[in-house]
């Protein structure tokens, strides 16, 4: 079985407990990393994954809290590729133009192109599309789907091509039609719920649980949730409760760490 392991929870500030949102999807022939806010060597390592073992990484937008770890993971695993004596494959990165085309400054920024014997990464740039092909190989199928947030970003959805398990993730954004499409009867909906009030680049609780309702999703993970303020540490407990007044199926927070099978 496929599974997607949380490795943070968190909207843009972190806070001991709760990295800055991104994922894992582990299936049998592949590591995807989703969103790199922050360096998920150490995280990556504590769920099994090491360095050379990530086949893929997909970005979402250009956030901070989504690609500015890029940078310092890429050169983790150069160095430490290299003191192994190893030199591994190409590293795939996904996401859309004004996404990558920006993480490639901001590798040029930091000199990759110094860095000697710097392993192959081969950027995968789509178009900003309805139902997108966004990456495929034995183990999934995924799609995109531009939602709605304050810069161009793409939400998801995963087939697992053994199962026919539907994962869909929001990704950063305010409710908007395109995440009914990409929900569409998914098994699980993993949806941010950064918003306290309604947003133009963010969603409320109650409104994930609204749009999983009307996608027909049967189940409800929120994620990318305010945990740390101006005034020190959110309470976030009453999130699943707001989202359950409004999508009757099962509601979970994610947690870092979480492992779900997908
Ligand atoms: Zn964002």
């Amino acid at each position: 079985m496929a599974r997607l392991i949380i490795l943070g929870s968190a909207a843009i500030v972190p806070s001991m407990e709760h990295d800055n949102t991104h994922m894992i999807l582990q299936g049998e022939e592949s590591n995807i990393l989703i969103d790199c806010g922050s360096n998920p060597i150490a995280r990556m390592r504590k769920i099994g994954v090491n360095y050379d073992d990530l086949t893929d990484m997909i970005l979402t937008h250009f956030h901070p809290d989504h690609v500015v770890g890029v940078p310092i993971l890429l050169n983790n695993m150069w160095l430490l590729g290299q003191q192994a004596g190893r030199q591994r494959g190409a590293l795939r990165v996904y996401g859309i133009h004004h996404c990558l085309n920006r993480v490639e400054e901001l590798m040029l920024a930091m000199g990759w192109d110094e860095w000697p014997d710097f392993f192959p990464v081969a950027f995968h740039k789509i178009l900003e599309r309805d139902n997108q092909l966004l990456l495929e190989n034995n183990d999934f199928r995924i799609t995109s789907w531009p939602v709605k947030h304050y810069v161009p970003t793409i939400g998801m959805r995963i087939e697992n091509k053994r199962t026919g398990y539907i994962t869909a993730y929001s990704c950063d954004t305010a409710p908007t039609e395109s995440l009914y499409e990409l929900g569409r009867n998914a098994d699980m909906y993993i949806h941010e719920a950064a918003a306290s009030k309604p947003d133009i680049g963010h969603t409320t609780a109650a409104e994930a649980g609204e749009i999983a309702r009307k996608a027909g999703a049967r189940k409800l993970v929120l994620i990318h949730y305010e945990v740390f303020g101006p005034d020190g540490p959110v309470d976030y407990s009453n999130l699943p409760t707001e989202a359950a007044a409004t999508f009757k199926g099962p509601v979970e927070l994610a947690e870092d760490f979480m492992v779900f099978e997908v």
